[in-house]
């Protein structure tokens, strides 16, 4: 693969033809040829990181090397090319899979909350590892449903480590470092305060983070998870923290589910770029975005979002959800 950048936008675009032959299964029941389900770990090779770790154990959860990976893992530093007026860079980073149950019809909301923190130490443990490899960004998220991009059934998400540091993340550090240049405080920690007072987007609210509907929502229900502690990288974070936000993240899920259904739906796990990790004024967040609606030309033409849902109806509905449906019982 190999990373271009748009001379217009100065936005990365990876060109990665291997892609197009990793396998479509669609069928959601007991699939018989699934790479991900007990028994077939030798299609999966290269094992990276597994729960338990005592190898005669049976697995509850595993990270693998993607065999089609977006980008390549690699110890030799990323090369930038200039041809002209345009510029490339190695498709080098890493790209892995992470198994997430050994049951294939299980999900990430069907779980107990011990289950979902195991999944998140996995994002943890790698995301340590990954981001010491070379400047750039280390990305953990998930998709779920075929119209959020899945394309295996089996319970399970990824981790794509780029070379570069993404435009959308780059201006996110930016805007956060504007703010602490004006007020001397991590705009994260201070939107995330005024939201508690304010309450009218509050979704749930831990004694480490809490999970709100963000003010300029782009999509019905998007929910963010945020630290009340600006740790920049989930690598960072202490048990408490993400044990917390197993809990939450597993209540939101099954609250969303109760309303909408099997809704498609992604998560991205955003970290400060790598190296930068130490930093006071960025605060590692959780942002799931289901997709109700699919964006259309508007959206392509200007970048602006439309959602119909104001979100400070959805974070009513989720609320109310949280403190109903026993099996979301409060924390
Ligand atoms: N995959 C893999 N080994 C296999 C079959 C699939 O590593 O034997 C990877 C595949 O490349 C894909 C991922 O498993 O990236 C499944 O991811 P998902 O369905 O969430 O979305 P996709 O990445 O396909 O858009
Ligand atoms: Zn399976």
């Amino acid at each position: 693969p190999e990373l271009r950048r748009d001379p217009f936008t100065r936005s990365w675009v990876v060109i990665a033809p291997d892609r197009a032959d990793r396998p479509r299964h669609t069928a959601l029941a007991a699939d018989p040829d699934c790479p991900f389900c007990p028994g077939r770990e030798q299609q999966t090779p290269g094992e990276l990181w597994r729960w338990p770790t005592d190898p005669t154990r049976p697995w509850k959860v595993r990270v693998v090397p993607n065999r089609y990976p977006v980008l390549a893992p690699s110890d030799q530093p990323a090369q930038h090319r200039t041809t002209g007026a345009y510029i490339s860079v190695d498709g080098v980073g890493g790209h892995e899979v992470v198994v997430e149950s050994p049951d294939h019809d299980w999900d990430l909301a069907d779980g107990d909350d011990e289950a979902v923190a195991d999944v998140l130490r996995a994002y943890r443990a790698r995301t340590l590892v990954l981001r010491a490899r070379r400047p750039g960004l280390v990305l953990p998220f998930r998709n779920h449903g075929a119209a959020a991009g899945t394309s295996l059934p089996h319970p399970h998400s990824q981790i794509v480590a780029t070379p570069v540091v993404p435009l959308r993340q780059r201006r996110l550090f930016d805007v956060a470092r504007a703010h602490y240049d004006d007020h001397g405080s991590c705009l994260y920690t201070d939107l995330t305060n005024a939201e508690l007072a304010d309450g009218r987007r509050v979704v749930a609210v831990g004694d480490h983070v809490a999970a709100l509907a963000p003010y300029a929502a782009t999509a019905p229900f998007e929910t963010w998870i945020l630290p009340f502690q600006h740790q920049a990288s989930f690598a960072d974070i202490t048990d408490d923290v993400l044990d917390e936000t197993a809990a939450i993240l597993r209540r939101l899920l099954a609250a969303l589910r109760s309303l909408l259904g099997d809704v498609p739906y992604n998560y991205v796990l955003i970290n400060a770029p790598n190296g930068e990790e130490s930093t006071a004024y960025f605060a590692w967040h959780l942002r799931l975005v289901p997709r109700l609606v699919a964006p259309a030309g508007f959206e392509l033409g200007t970048g602006i979002a439309v959602n119909p849902v104001p979100p400070e109806q959805a974070a009513t509905r989720l609320r109310e959800e949280l403190a109903r449906d026993a099996r979301v019982a409060p924390l």
